[in-house]
């Protein structure tokens, strides 16, 4: 029950989960820590430590800034700035405005909020680029030294001009230093995310590998016996039937002795381009191995097998294996089977080879069903 208001009540204020919602948080974090330094500021008035007419324009200005950066991300306007959809450096750009607005009012209390600044751009290190932070290290050192010299010039008495000289160089040192780290960070995280990508790359090649044949790009024999097995376990919960196939290439061993080993690679390379573009998308091809391949039919009967077979074939019978050898023809024998009932797969495939070692003493060139 409290779990449940909870989280309609974080979706009332900071949206559904997602992107915008961590965003809407850290605006609302902002406007928090405003709203802490607001008590701190109304503190110093009471006290009369500060200009009363100053502090309320400061702190009017500020909350109502931070709670213009809330609503702009809430709304979802914010996602029209592509480039910082976060609005980091919006935000920390009016943070630091309003850092030096703060300097320029609190008088003895100004050491307190030198170092806001500071704090600022240690939160932007985590999403802006090093040389957006170095800009933004520069502006604020701009903006306190502006109001360093102003203050130093028109009120001395509050803001002694060797004081403001020692801030100015603090300030600058710290914000300098910052920079400088904020660079190695992002230099960092640009590595890191380089490293995400490669190794997202280099599993996906792995996996490639591991289930792909090089030469044809056909599924190879480890991932088809997964994959019929899947294939089977699916069609028994249907009820349906499935058929395999073992095709060979007839001959082959002719053919890598007359033309050579490479235009036989180039036989078995265009074989599975044509086969390829032949079957139905739901079929799948697998090399099996050397010039043998298994072709898998899932929902087929036996005689819609049979006529994807001879589909096949008379692809085959046009294609051109002119890169092998000028006028190569290639022709294979299939041996089929139909897959149901409780028959483990490997029986099924065995039905297969053997009616495809009967295509073969029939003469080639033909399918026998098993
Ligand atoms: P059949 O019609 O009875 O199938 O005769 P065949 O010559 O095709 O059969 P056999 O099994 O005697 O020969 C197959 C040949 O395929 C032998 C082997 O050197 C060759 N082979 C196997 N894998 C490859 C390969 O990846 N590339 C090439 N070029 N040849 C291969
Ligand atoms: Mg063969
Ligand atoms: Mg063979």
């Amino acid at each position: 029950m409290r779990t449940r208001l909870a989280s309609a009540l974080a979706h009332a204020v900071l949206g559904p989960p997602g992107r915008q919602r961590v965003r809407a948080s850290q605006s609302l974090l902002a406007l928090v820590a405003y709203a802490l330094f607001a008590v701190l500021l109304l503190g110093w008035v009471y006290l009369h430590l500060v200009d009363r007419r100053a502090s309320l324009w400061l702190m009017a200005t500020y909350l109502s800034g931070a709670l213009a950066f809330y609503a702009v991300i809430r709304s979802g306007f914010n996602q029209r700035f592509t480039s910082d959809p976060s609005l980091t450096l919006a935000q920390t750009g009016f943070g630091m405005l309003i850092s030096a607005g703060a300097y320029a009012i609190s008088g003895a209390q100004r050491g307190a909020v030198m170092t806001f600044s500071v704090l600022m751009l240690v939160f932007a290190m985590f999403s802006l680029r090093p040389g957006q932070l170095r800009a933004l290290a520069g502006f604020a050192f701009a903006l306190l030294g502006t109001v360093m010299v102003w203050k130093g010039a028109t009120d001395p008495a509050r803001y002694p001009p060797i004081v403001e000289a020692a801030h100015l160089i603090s300030t600058g040192v710290v914000l300098a230093f910052v920079s400088v780290l904020a660079g190695r960070m992002g230099t960092m995280r640009l590595r890191l995310k380089q490293q995400k990508l490669d190794l997202q790359l280099a599993l996906a090649r792995i996996s490639e590998l591991a289930t792909r044949d090089e030469l044809t790009g056909l599924i190879n024999r480890r991932h088809m016996t997964a994959l019929v097995q899947a294939e089977q376990a699916r069609q028994r919960r249907a009820g349906s039937v499935m058929a395999i196939a073992l095709i060979d290439i007839d001959l082959f061993k002719r053919i890598n002795d007359s033309h050579g080993h490479r235009a036989g690679d180039s036989v078995l390379k265009t074989f599975a381009d044509t086969a390829r573009e032949a079957l139905r998308t739901t079929d799948v091809l697998a090399r099996w191995g050397g010039e043998e391949f298994l072709l898998m039919l899932p929902a087929t009967s036996p005689e819609q097998a049979l006529h994807s077979i001879e589909r096949l074939r008379e692809a085959v019978a046009g294609a051109r294996f002119d890169a092998a050898a000028a006028g190569l023809n290639v022709t294979f024998s299939a041996g089929l089977s139909a897959c149901e009932g409780e028959a483990p797969i490997e029986a099924c495939i065995e039905r297969a080879d053997q009616a495809m070692y009967r295509a073969k003493t029939q003469g080639r060139n033909c399918t026998v069903l098993n």
